[in-house]
């Protein structure tokens, strides 16, 4: 048998396979049980919006044609929602596609791309897969910062060299939670050479408090290197249809536009997602319930004097004083499925997914008990 990991492309040898969250299915028939919960991969307890439904469900009798490849009525509508033109939005299957098409575009073995420590684990697979140099900024360290492992903007703006083509930052970031504000955003933005490709990860935008939320639009009439990144997946319950996009400048989406798939993103999300953009009722009742789950998992954790990180996002971390792995290994035993995120660099922390507030009382009832 050949070694076939030697052929493989320099880069992809080095690759650690992402770890998706453990299936419900899987757990229940692993344990022999019923009624496990799922609180490990951000997803919304409140399902998709029924009107994104229904669509999906009138156009899935015509998936014998292919879908529109440009995704025209979406792209419309999300130009309009976000006040920028048509040609500054690039639809992926995912925005995790969206990551990957920058990757492919613009990194290559000589040049480099910065993120921050325990950042989202999909930036260090896409800058391996090209082979590009990964520049890892510290991130800010718990003893002093309100933000603990939260990105300190500084230190990633150091991080730039001669080579570096991308810079990724998540706002709120994942696994953390944490966050910056408007106008260390645009403090960064003017620091980083305007050849350097800043991708602005925007995954939890809608579960962001209000006076949080970045303005979209100046963002983007103001630096033509940035590219912002949004999904379906997180808010809109539509994670299982693949379907993401990003805002930029149209000449950035231009070359996006030359390494996507010809048809990234399927008929029923296409059309779900522009059913779920008209039901902001859906998203505002999401986000009441994730702000409420998030008060009820901090003042929880202060009263068992466990160490979390402010989060405004619909998941939080918290330090269970202890490696994780065991504790998470229990609360399997408990019909209670969390992420660890040890392979984060994070060993003493899970991540724990707000979910309604029967699903966050079991997580805390386990938590307790297996404690
Ligand atoms: C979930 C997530 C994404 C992408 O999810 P998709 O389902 O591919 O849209 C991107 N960035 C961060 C930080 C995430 O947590």
């Amino acid at each position: 048998m050949n070694d076939f990991l030697k052929y493989a492309a320099p880069g992809v040898q080095k690759i650690n396979p992402y770890q998706p969250g453990k299936p419900v299915e899987e757990l229940e028939r692993e344990l022999g049980i019923k009624n496990a919960i799922k609180l490990a991969s951000n997803e919304n307890p409140l399902g998709p919006s029924q009107k994104a439904i229904e669509a999906a469900s009138d156009v899935i009798g015509s998936v014998n044609y292919y879908p529109d490849g440009a995704g025209h009525k979406l792209s419309k509508a999300l130009a309009e929602k976000h006040n920028v033109d048509k040609t500054s939005i690039t639809l992926g299957n995912g925005s995790n596609d969206i990551l990957e098409l920058i990757g492919r575009a613009f990194l290559i073995s000589s040049s480099s791309a910065v993120y921050s420590e325990y950042s989202f684990a999909v930036y260090p697979l896409v800058v391996q897969a090209a082979g590009a140099e990964a520049r890892v900024a510290k991130a800010y360290l718990p003893e002093h910062s309100d933000m603990p492992y939260g990105h300190d903007l500084d230190a990633i703006v150091k991080k730039i060299s001669s080579t570096t083509r991308v810079v990724f930052i998540a706002n709120p970031n994942n696994p953390t939670g944490t966050w910056f504000n408007q106008d260390e955003l645009n403090g960064f933005l003017k620091k980083v050479p305007d050849d350097v490709i800043v991708v602005l990860d925007e995954a939890y935008f809608e579960y962001m408090p209000d006076g949080f939320k970045p303005d979209t639009q100046a963002l983007i009439n103001s630096y033509k290197n940035l590219v912002i990144t949004r999904t379906f997946s997180k808010i809109y319950g539509l994670a299982g249809l693949r379907i993401g996009y990003s805002i930029s400048h149209p000449d950035i989406a231009d070359i996006l536009n030359r390494v996507r798939q010809p048809f990234n993103t399927n008929m029923p999300a296409q059309a779900a997602a522009l059913a779920a953009i008209d039901d902001e009722a859906h998203v505002l009742e999401s986000a009441a319930l994730n702000a409420l789950g998030l008060k009820q998992y901090a003042s929880e954790f202060k009263q068992m004097g466990l160490m979390f990180i402010p989060s405004i996002a619909n998941f939080i971390a918290v330090n269970v004083s202890q490696n994780a792995m065991p504790v998470y290994d229990a609360l399997l035993k408990e019909g209670v499925i969390v992420r660890p995120v040890g392979s984060y660099n994070m060993p003493d922390f899970l991540r724990i997914t707000v979910g309604n507030q029967q699903q966050n009382e079991r997580v805390l009832a386990a938590l307790k008990k297996v404690l």
